[in-house]
């Protein structure tokens, strides 16, 4: 296999320095995930205003370059968004991966775009932002 597309530069700074790593007291509202395929864990935090608005994210995860790279890249993209455009961005990050989808707004995501060469590395991609979602739903 060619790892080369795969482990791109920003996948490594962000496996090697991932952002907003640590935990969220409550009521900070907590989701996480497990990928047995791989053995990745990831837990996501998520501090919602009485607004709706996601004020702070973090993460903790004992998981692989691709799961660890796509977690801390999307905790740089939620602040200050609600819930349903986290959500949005989470089904366009998908469709990208999946669909070919255009990826328009995902910024450095889009670095993961090499996933769509390995399908069984895509639960390794989406992993963080399925613990994103169970956060969201408290
Ligand atoms: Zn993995």
């Amino acid at each position: 296999m060619d790892f080369d597309e795969l482990y791109q530069e920003i996948i490594l700074d962000h496996y090697k320095r991932p952002r907003n790593c640590g935990v969220l007291p409550p009521p900070a509202t907590r989701g996480s995930g497990f990928n047995p395929a791989c053995g990745d864990e990831v837990t996501v935090f998520v501090q919602q205003s009485p607004e709706g608005k996601i004020q702070s994210v973090s993460f903790q995860a004992q998981a692989c370059a691709i799961c660890t790279a796509s977690t801390s890249l999307m905790t740089l993209q939620l602040k200050g968004i609600t819930r349903e455009e986290a959500l949005a961005l989470q089904r366009k990050f998908i469709d990208f991966l999946t669909k070919e989808g255009p990826g328009d707004g995902l910024g450095n995501l889009r670095a993961l775009g090499g996933v769509r060469k390995f399908p069984q590395r895509l639960k390794c991609a989406t992993l963080g932002w399925h613990a994103l979602e169970a956060a969201l739903n408290g």
